[in-house]
């Protein structure tokens, strides 16, 4: 089975304000294990570093109020599309961003408030079968 991992729990600087989310945890998760790293806002055509992002309704758009339903529509649609080629049937994946997000993401005020729902990314990884994990399911054990 092959794994699909948001690449900045690998420690890919691909994050809105150029670090990474570097996860030991994650790290160990994928030790033995046959993966693939990919960061759909860069595959969707966003630079780093870039606005903070949140999804509002059924659109995205950045801390400017610019929408960028667009650019994260195309990278999750690569992310799947990456699934189907490789033969991925798990995406552990950044809890929290508006396109990993994978149990809660943050309520489009662009106040830090959580809320639950998924990302761009996650949610269609789902609604077409891959189960999608987060790092803090790893972290928390739910996942060994
Ligand atoms: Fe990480 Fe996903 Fe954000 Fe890319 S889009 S930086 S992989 S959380």
């Amino acid at each position: 089975m092959v794994t699909l991992v948001s690449a900045c729990l690998l420690g890919e600087n691909c994050k809105y304000n150029g670090g990474n989310n570097d996860n030991i945890y994650v790290k160990l998760y994928l030790k033995d294990r046959d993966y693939v790293a990919f960061c759909p806002e860069i595959a969707g055509g966003l630079e780093v570093p870039r606005l903070p992002c949140e999804i509002c309704g059924n659109r995205v758009v950045n801390s400017e109020g610019e929408d960028l339903t667009e650019e994260f529509t195309d990278g999750a649609e690569q992310a799947l599309e990456l699934c189907r080629e490789a033969g991925v049937e798990l995406a552990v994946l950044k809890e929290g961003s508006p396109s990993c997000g994978v149990n809660w993401i943050y309520d489009g005020t662009f106040e830090h408030v959580r809320t639950p729902g998924q990302g761009i990314t996650a949610k269609l990884l789902t609604e077409n079968g891959i189960k999608c994990i987060s790092e803090e399911d790893i972290v928390n054990g739910r996942y060994k």
